[in-house]
């Protein structure tokens, strides 16, 4: 073969090599399941094929519905423990459980002392009474009504992690209180979000309803975009920012809401006057684990600037704050992340 003809054919096979690993990573594909943790979860990625994207997505979903079963506190779990379990279990025996709920209750743990107390997944027995004013609000609006603020102080007596027994060597738990609950709806969906995200390829971004995950940067090297919500008008955006293995979350009084006389509550409470948090309108959290960034954007919410900003500094985690009136307050490393 003369050099010409070799140079030719070595032309065109480089040119078939990166035609082979660049054109098919450029197609994007999306899933969005309505069955998990009782919100929506969407799920985007680019992959060479919608069969490479379908294979990626089934894993997902598999992982999401095991942790949706194991962490859900309202229904029980086809076979084995779940939280439910615990709960009916409270004030009796010890009961066996699977080794993620065990690591769940020990970040709960880490939360609850880093948080002094603010966000505590054993105020489950107050949470239910705001749970249940809700539902019969939304199914019956014209009756709503409070929880009774007697039966509120009444079930924060139930409330406290002397009342949880987490036996890691046996792998058991224990509510010793009968009337304590558990709920871990401040940091369930953030924990199972960066777990289900740790087994993602980059290119993927996924939203387990509103904690957004970014895996790595889309194709060719450019960060994904995610938006802040408004608080006053949810579908429109406040602020646009530039993720790149970034976790995203924000709470917000405008989620999981019920009105009476034309107020509205929601479903953060203040573990101090057992009522819905008035400080802030929403916080949002960036920071690069999606568990922190759940349970520190209800902390924020629940406590002064400079209380919640040392915290998100411990975490390296960097947070905005919408105050009532729409006055926002940020860290030092926010605005790095920003796009407009
Ligand atoms: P979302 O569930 O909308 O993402 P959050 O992460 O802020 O919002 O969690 C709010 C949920 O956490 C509530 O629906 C309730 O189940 C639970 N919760 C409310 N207040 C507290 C609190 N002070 N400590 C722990 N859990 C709480
Ligand atoms: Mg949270």
């Amino acid at each position: 073969m003369n050099r010409n003809v070799i140079l030719f054919l070595l032309c065109t096979a480089l040119l078939f090599a990166c035609f082979g690993c660049n054109l098919p990573r450029n197609q994007r594909f999306e899933r969005i399941y309505y069955d998990v943790f009782d919100t929506v979860t969407k799920l985007s990625g680019y992959a060479e094929s919608e069969s490479a994207f379908g294979e990626q997505a089934d894993k997902v979903y598999a992982q999401l519905h095991a942790y949706h079963v194991l962490f859900d506190i309202y229904h029980d779990a086809p076979s084995g423990t779940n939280l439910k379990a615990i709960n009916d279990a409270a004030g009796g025996d010890p009961i066996a459980v699977d080794p993620q709920i065990i690591d769940l209750l020990l970040f709960a743990k880490e939360v609850d002392e880093q948080t002094n107390h603010r966000v505590n997944v054993t105020l489950g027995a107050v949470t239910k009474l705001w749970h249940d004013a809700r539902e019969a609000a939304l199914a019956d609006p014209e009756h709503a009504v409070l929880p009774d603020a007697q039966l509120l102080r009444e079930a924060a007596r139930h409330t406290g992690f002397d009342k949880l027994e987490l036996d890691e060597s046996a792998g058991t738990v224990r509510l010793t209180d009968p009337l304590a609950r558990l709920d871990v709806g401040a940091i369930a969906k953030g924990y199972v979000a960066q777990k289900v995200s740790e087994q993602l390829p980059d290119g993927y971004l996924l939203s387990l309803g509103g904690n957004v995950v970014a895996k790595g940067t889309k194709p060719g090297g450019s960060a994904w975009t995610i938006g802040i919500q408004n608080p006053d008008e949810p579908s429109a955006l406040l602020h646009t920012i530039r993720a790149e293995n970034l976790a995203i979350v924000t709470s917000g009084d405008y989620q999981r809401v019920f009105t009476i006389n034309g107020i509205s509550y929601h479903h953060i409470i203040d573990p101090d006057t057992l009522t819905p948090a008035m400080r802030w309108r929403a916080v949002t959290v960036l920071c690069e684990d999606s568990a922190v960034a759940d349970m520190l954007s209800t902390a924020l919410f629940l406590m002064d600037y400079e209380t919640g900003s040392s915290l998100a500094k411990r975490y390296g985690a960097d947070a905005l704050w919408i105050a009532p009136g729409g006055t926002e307050y940020r860290t030092d490393g926010f605005g790095a992340y920003q796009k407009n």
